[in-house]
């Protein structure tokens, strides 16, 4: 599928191959146990379903197929990460983070880790052979959620090889259509699929897609004896989601121009951040290493009683504290623990009609 482009992919990536009188994309396959071969198991059978699942494969093909490399699936982002770590740290070990981060990894660190130094970095750079001197693993975000701040993959990546450790990027805001860290050098491309590819409020779901093939089937192995197993239901339903991605990411990025265009005039908000616009500070590395932009935002108000405010009057946009689905949200970043001043806003833009976004949110700001 490589020769055609985003939407074409993700309508395609990980189906059957046509079938006269069978579904475009098969439905779940609920099974605890399968039926045994004659002879007993065989590895390239299905037996159980903590190991092994039909529906699990397709979508594992399809996003194997747009990160550029081979992917394992897991129940959620958290589920993906902490599978991760399990699987390459012993104790001991050094990893380098960035400071503009999902909050929860920093809490997967300090509460399931405390044999592992982590040293947090900023995002932004000075990236140099010091930064990463002694770690066994660096785990980037870039955009980073919640500040948007942008990491130059490449250059993390170089640093990483030369120091021998392996370079994890969270691929979560920008998503399989819009970077492949695998392709900028990194060893590991984690991804929440609760998020933009799945898309629709409805799923918890994370993969991981490496080209080391060796450590594809580590984590395999981890997920089945670990029983890290994600729902069918749920990854059919993620499955079905991605076929729209193309166009989800489209709408959510138009939105995200449209609105920060207009809110650069609005007095009370400051800090605007949207590594697709070319006044942001990641504008110029995020166009150079990402294949499109997505819809989500930030900025501030003055305080979180000015957010309140907000929230009260809009009639388009919902309190929530996810990104990536069809309707857009907000989300203060303060309220769960983040290191933002109190009045920090995280914008997730939906699908809704450009139009009728800019007249809530601007109403609701007056
Ligand atoms: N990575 C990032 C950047 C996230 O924003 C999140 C969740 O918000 C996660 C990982 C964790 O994913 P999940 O909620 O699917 O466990």
């Amino acid at each position: 599928m490589s020769e055609f482009r985003d939407g074409t992919r993700c309508v395609h990536a990980g189906g059957p191959a046509p079938v006269a009188g069978q579904p475009f994309l098969a439905g779940p396959v609920f099974a605890a146990p399968y039926h045994l071969p004659p002879g007993g198991p065989d590895p390239a059978v299905d037996s159980y379903g903590r190991s092994g699942n039909p529906t699990w494969r397709a979508l594992e093909a399809a996003l194997g197929e747009l990160d550029g490399g081979e992917c394992v699936i897991f129940p959620s982002g958290m589920a993906a990460l902490s599978v991760l770590l399990r699987t390459v740290l012993r104790p001991g070990d050094l990893v380098i983070a960035p400071d503009d981060g999902y909050y929860l990894a920093r809490a997967l660190f300090a509460e399931q880790f405390p044999d592992i130094e982590v040293r947090y970095v900023p995002a932004v750079g000075p990236w140099t052979p010091e930064t990463v001197a002694g770690a066994r693993l660096v785990l980037v975000e870039t955009p980073g959620n919640p500040s948007l701040d942008v990491c130059d993959i490449a250059q993390v990546a170089r640093l990483t090889r030369a120091a021998g450790a392996l370079l994890v990027v969270d691929n979560t805001t920008a998503t399989p259509l819009g970077q492949r860290p695998l392709e900028l050098g990194a060893d590991v491309s984690l991804g929440s699929d609760t998020k933009a590819v799945a898309g629709h409020s409805d799923v918890l779901l994370g993969h991981l897609s490496t080209v080391d093939g060796e450590l594809a089937g580590k984590l395999r192995r981890a997920r089945t004896v670990g029983g890290h197993n994600p729902g069918p239901f749920e990854v059919w339903l993620a499955h079905r989601g991605l076929a729209t991605l193309d166009l989800r990411l489209a709408r959510q990025a138009e939105n995200a121009a449209a609105l920060v265009d207009r809110l650069r005039a609005v007095p009370d908000v400051s800090g605007l951040r949207w590594p697709g616009s070319p006044e942001d500070p990641g504008y110029a590395v995020a166009a150079a290493q990402m294949r499109r932009f997505g819809g989500v935002f930030s900025f501030r108000l003055p305080s979180a009683a000015a957010v309140d405010q907000f929230l009260a009057k809009t009639r388009l946009i919902a309190s929530a504290t996810s990104f990536g689905g069809l309707h857009s949200s907000v989300d203060r970043r303060a309220q769960w623990g983040d290191p933002v001043p109190p009045g920090f806003v995280r914008f997730s833009c939906g699908i809704e009609d450009p139009a009728d976004l800019v007249a809530d949110v601007l109403a609701a700001l007056s």
